[in-house]
């Protein structure tokens, strides 16, 4: 049966919109975007509380990129507030920056080191490593084992359920180490949040006459429906196969969203808890947003075996199983697979916008 629709986007997460809005505007041709949740915006949604506190439904999104190209595209569907993220750690109490730098080494064990001497002092505890392959190695060889256990270890163990010797150094790689007193999460050229949240740059991306979305409907029930161009998929690449090699383990949260009748209950956007309780970290919305009220909205994350997959686990057998399922996709005709999940991937928002608009660019030569 040949579908009434040109393209058929399978999820509306940054991936699918940036496609659906591209086909849409580029090539004038028309698309049925859909996704098994019941709103746009993937895990970038964001949405209010009672008291119209802004607040991000699957944790803390902050836009930050290098991407000239990405940061032009998406400012055509929102302004921007600045915003640069930072982060502290609660160890035993204390609240020190993280990453890692020199005020997290001076305070933690009451030292008076200046900026030139941490160098040598993070060499003195390095550990020398022939090759960096795992999580661990990659924070051991830079500032040795004291500071990994410290922040590390069991931050890591409870995120991921594997230790940091099971998964890819890429994972802590993520996380710079610091010699001078910078603070910042990101270093990136460009750092902001949208101005009226994502889900409300996600509306005025699919605001097209030629898009339509249905959410609440799964790909497993349009299957059958072939559409006349192509479709985009960006959904778990496992499940598009049937799992027939295996299911790719996801790690997955649960969400923990409160309100509390105080207008400030942290001082920085996000504390991590490296050490203490199931929540890896507690997210106060209102740094990143500016909103003024008299209450406040946190989000403490608890990382989960099941439930939906966000972050696809990277370790070299996992690796191995998504390169069979790669070789598939390569060869369904007519069918792109981008984003998050379909690449089994760990991605930022800004490399999912990048990869989205080079397939667009390729699928246009096809
Ligand atoms: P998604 O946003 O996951 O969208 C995929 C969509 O497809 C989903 O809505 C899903 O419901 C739908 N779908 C899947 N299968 C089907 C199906 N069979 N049928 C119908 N619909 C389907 N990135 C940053 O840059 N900065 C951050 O601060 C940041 N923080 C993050 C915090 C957390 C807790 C998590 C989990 C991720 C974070 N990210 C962050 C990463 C960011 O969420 C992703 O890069 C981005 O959202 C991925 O977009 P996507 O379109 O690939 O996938
Ligand atoms: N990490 C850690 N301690 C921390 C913060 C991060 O051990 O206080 C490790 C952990 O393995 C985590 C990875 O570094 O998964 C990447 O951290 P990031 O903050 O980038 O995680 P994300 O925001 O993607 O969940």
């Amino acid at each position: 049966m040949t579908c009434p629709v040109d393209w058929l986007v399978v999820g509306a997460g940054f991936a699918g919109s940036v496609l659906a809005e591209r086909i849409a505007s580029q090539r004038g041709e028309s698309v049925l975007v859909i996704d098994r949740r019941d709103h746009i915006g993937g895990n970038a949604h964001d949405c209010r509380d009672a008291n119209g506190i802004l607040y991000h439904k699957y944790g803390p999104h902050i836009f930050h990129t290098n991407s000239r190209q990405v940061f032009e595209y998406l400012s055509a569907f929102t302004s921007w507030r600045f915003y640069e993220h930072r982060v502290l750690a609660n160890i035993e109490g204390q609240l020190l920056p993280f990453p890692i730098n020199l005020d997290t080494v001076n305070s933690l064990y009451g030292l008076s080191l200046e900026e030139a001497q941490l160098a040598d002092w993070f060499k003195a505890e390095a550990e020398s490593i022939a090759q960096i392959i795992t999580a661990e190695d990659s924070v051991v060889s830079q500032v040795g084992r004291r500071l990994f256990d410290t922040f590390f270890r069991n931050y890591t163990r409870k995120q991921w359920g594997l230790d940091a010797r099971q998964l890819d150094r890429s994972v802590t790689a993520r996380i710079p180490v610091r010699t001078n007193r910078e603070n910042r999460y990101f270093l990136d050229e460009f750092q902001f949040m949208p101005h009226d949240g994502y889900t409300a740059l996600f509306q005025r991306m699919l605001e097209h006459s030629k898009i339509r979305i249905t959410t609440g409907v799964d790909y497993s029930a349009v299957r059958h429906i072939k559409p006349r161009c192509g479709t985009i998929y960006t959904g778990p690449i496992d499940e598009y196969f049937g799992h027939c090699y295996g299911r790719l383990p996801y790690r997955s949260l649960r969400f923990e969203h409160v309100t509390l009748d105080t207008p400030q209950h942290q001082p920085a956007a996000t504390v991590n808890y490296p050490n203490d309780f199931d929540y890896t970290r507690v997210t106060e919305y209102k740094h990143m947003t500016g909103q003024r009220h008299e209450r406040t909205v946190i989000t403490r994350e608890y990382p989960s075996q099941s439930g939906d997959p966000y972050y696809p686990v990277p370790t070299e057998e996992n690796q191995a199983i998504y390169s069979r399922y790669d070789a598939l996709a390569r060869n369904e005709p007519n069918v792109w697979f981008v984003g998050r999940l379909a690449n089994y991937r760990y991605y930022n928002m800004d490399q999912v916008v990048g990869q989205a608009l080079a397939t667009f660019r390729r699928l246009n030569q096809s």
